[in-house]
């Protein structure tokens, strides 16, 4: 079990949501924690935008939570919430070695007074991964590292069973990212929530919104909230994974699905106010692959740095060098911009000082013993 205290989790569902005001039948009906501390902040980079753009704020889901934040949080509130009223002690998903939803699912989980199991598959080496690894111990979590995904698949459905047969509840399986219609939830509250801060005068009413896509629960929930509170935002969804798993087509079918589990619950949303809120997929800072960092996205990185904005190689830097594509070029003239700042700002360093990696599954000791990728070092 876990060796340190995290936050706790209350079980009570969050008075504070923006998505039970818009749509009151899902406070009673879809079961949440909380685990996020929201509204997130928005901050202005008047440095940055300079007179290249009318406004540029960035939506603050670093801050999220103390322990561990990021966007995984979001999804997490109704996943966990679930798991917690089916009476599941435990929870078991899926990523690669350093996976940001894996460690946010084990620390969560943790916060509720759940286990939780991770599969894990190979990636490319990277700095974040051994600190991932090792606050995944931290959370208690258990861990098991496979070659594959036909393999991590095969080794879920046995790991499901093993621990139905050990205490008697099957774990709450939850897929990759966090990214079913119920995670993507959570996003669509985050929509609602920026709405809210719009209507307040904290910013003004965004033109375009820059964030990475990975497995979209994000992106297609930030989609849904923002069309329900009516406002007309373009989301430049900048593809940071293959395009086997960020695609357009299972994008509409997560978008569709999540609209089905509102309209379940008497919750509707009009065609037209959707198509106020067109997703723009861009291909071009991908690079070569998944976690293997790019050079705009290093530049971008280091631009960030320079207004107090900390980013990775893997997702954000890779979004945020789209955003100043565009904005250097000219096309942000005028507009009102939003940066969704997806990664933990947490810092891990302390909680992980004295965890030994070799207490680890043996297989997963290879992130220690070999050098990180060179725009890493
Ligand atoms: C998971 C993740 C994303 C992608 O979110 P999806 O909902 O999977 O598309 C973006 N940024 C960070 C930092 C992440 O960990």
């Amino acid at each position: 079990m876990q060796r340190i205290a995290l936050e706790p989790a209350t079980r009570k569902r969050p008075a504070e949501r923006d998505l039970w005001r818009q749509f009151p039948a899902l406070e009673g009906a879809l079961p949440c924690l909380n685990l996020a501390s929201l509204p997130t902040p928005v901050t202005a980079l008047p440095a940055l935008a300079g007179d290249r753009c009318r406004a540029l704020f960035v939506k603050r889901d670093d801050q999220i939570a103390s322990t561990y934040g990021g966007n995984k949080v979001r999804k997490l509130e109704f996943l966990l919430g679930h798991a917690v009223d089916r009476g599941c002690r435990e929870v078991l998903t899926f990523g690669v070695a350093g996976s940001n939803h894996a460690l946010a699912t084990a620390v969560c989980a943790a916060r509720a007074g759940l286990s939780s199991i991770s599969m894990l598959t190979p990636q490319t080496n990277t700095r974040y991964v051994a600190k991932n690894l090792l606050m995944s111990l931290v959370a208690g979590a258990e861990l098991h590292y496979y070659r594959t995904q036909a393999e991590a698949d095969a080794g879920a459905r046995f790991q499901l069973l093993r621990h139905k047969r050990r205490t008697g509840v099957e774990p709450l399986l939850i897929p990759g990212g966090g990214s079913n219609a119920l995670g993507t939830v959570g996003f669509v509250n985050a929509g609602l929530e920026l709405a809210s801060q719009v209507d307040a005068g904290l910013l003004p009413a965004p033109d375009r919104i820059y964030l990475p896509l990975g497995t979209m629960g994000t992106v297609a929930g930030l989609r849904l909230g923002l069309a329900a509170a009516g406002l007309k935002t373009r989301i430049m969804a900048v593809r940071v994974v293959h395009p086997n798993i960020g695609n357009e087509a299972r994008l509409e079918a997560l978008t569709q699905a999540t609209i089905e589990l509102l309209r379940t619950h008497g919750c509707k949303l009009a065609p037209s106010q959707l198509a106020d809120v067109p997703v723009e997929l861009c291909h071009d800072f991908f690079g070569r692959k998944y976690a293997v960092f790019t050079d705009e996205g290093m530049a971008a990185i280091r631009r960030a740095a320079e207004h107090g904005l900390q980013l990775d190689g893997t997702y954000t830097g890779k979004a945020f060098a789209a955003l100043l594509a565009d904005l250097d070029s000219g096309a942000l003239d005028g507009q009102s911009v939003v940066f969704w700042n997806t990664l933990s700002s947490a810092n891990l360093s302390p909680l992980i000082a004295d965890v030994d990696y070799r207490q680890l599954p043996t297989a997963l000791h290879w992130y220690f013993q070999h050098p990180v990728q060179r725009l890493d070092r």
